[in-house]
């Protein structure tokens, strides 16, 4: 974490379950999970697919109620979205008004949130210029190569001044090369804004460059954070560094069964409807 930061419990979720209901019968999707995000913090939640990331990372956004347990923002229980929690979405072509300019992208999200109309210059042009974008205010989406809707979608976040960016699985469908680029620019906003970051990747490589800690999740039914990993290397991290190769082992191995066991439970969906039942 950044110095300068106290280090307060901006989130707190608390011995959270979380049971989806269907009428094929439940899932105990989260069971028993507690973390702590702190201001200013970078925090990756890793597991493999169908862990239950997205399940907790919707609920810290307030688009999913709880079976029990207790998710609270400054103290406060969340119990919907609010203004000072930004969802980040992976396809920024569905996030984005395809419609509307770079500029206006990031202008209809101010008028949203009902910023005054006479700080709506100065706040565009900070963020268009903070991601790069400010020469490019008057071209479309569609226009936009992959990484640069990216950068619109998180001008157009920062626009409304958040606390907390929640950001689920957000450049995994970029090239590597931009991806690499996008931490890049995401490190640099962060270090600059000290906004919080709760950032979930099923990629051990980019918890490792991006986090100040890492939550560690374990497969379901009644997954959890089994364990939390601090990483206190200077960033930009060297995936040749000896240290780096080292952390990457020691989670790799944290988990290569919980792996096995998601890529099992994925060949099961895959197969007809009513085997997977079985
Ligand atoms: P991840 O994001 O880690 O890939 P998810 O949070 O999407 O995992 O899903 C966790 C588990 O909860 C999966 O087994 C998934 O099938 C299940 N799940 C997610 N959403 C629902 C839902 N609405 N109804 C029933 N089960 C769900
Ligand atoms: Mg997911």
């Amino acid at each position: 974490m950044r110095p300068g930061y106290p280090g307060t419990g901006l989130l707190r979720v608390t011995n959270v379950q979380k049971i989806f209901a269907s009428s094929r019968g439940t899932y105990n999707a989260l069971d028993g999970v507690s973390l702590t995000v702190k201001d200013g913090e970078f925090l990756c939640l890793l597991g493999p697919s169908g862990c239950g990331k997205s399940t907790l990372l919707n609920i810290i956004a307030g688009f999913e109620p709880i079976t029990s347990g207790s998710v609270t923002s400054d103290e406060a229980p969340i119990t919907g979205p609010g203004r000072e929690r930004v969802m980040f979405f992976q396809d920024a072509g569905s996030a984005l008004f395809p419609w509307l300019t770079v500029e206006e992208n990031v202008r209809f999200g101010l008028r949203a949130r009902k910023v005054r109309k006479a700080q709506w210059a100065a706040i565009i042009e900070r963020y268009l210029v903070m991601v790069g974008l400010d020469a490019h205010r008057a071209k479309f989406p569609a226009e936009l190569s992959g990484g640069m809707r990216q950068r619109l979608q998180i001008a157009r976040a920062l626009a409304v001044e958040p606390k907390m960016l929640l950001m689920d699985e957000p450049f995994a469908a970029l090239d590597a090369l931009t991806r690499r680029r996008m931490h890049a620019v995401l490190l640099d906003i962060w270090q600059r804004t000290g906004k919080t970051i709760v950032f979930v990747t099923h990629d051990i490589a980019e918890a490792i460059s991006l986090a100040d800690r890492i939550g560690v999740m374990s497969i379901g039914p009644r997954a959890r954070i089994t364990r939390l990993i601090d990483i206190t290397l200077p960033r930009p991290r060297d995936v040749s560094d000896g240290r780096i190769a080292h952390l990457f082992k020691e989670i790799e191995d944290l988990l290569a069964p919980d792996l096995e066991r998601s890529e099992q439970q994925m060949q099961k969906r895959n197969l007809p409807l009513g085997v997977a039942q079985q």
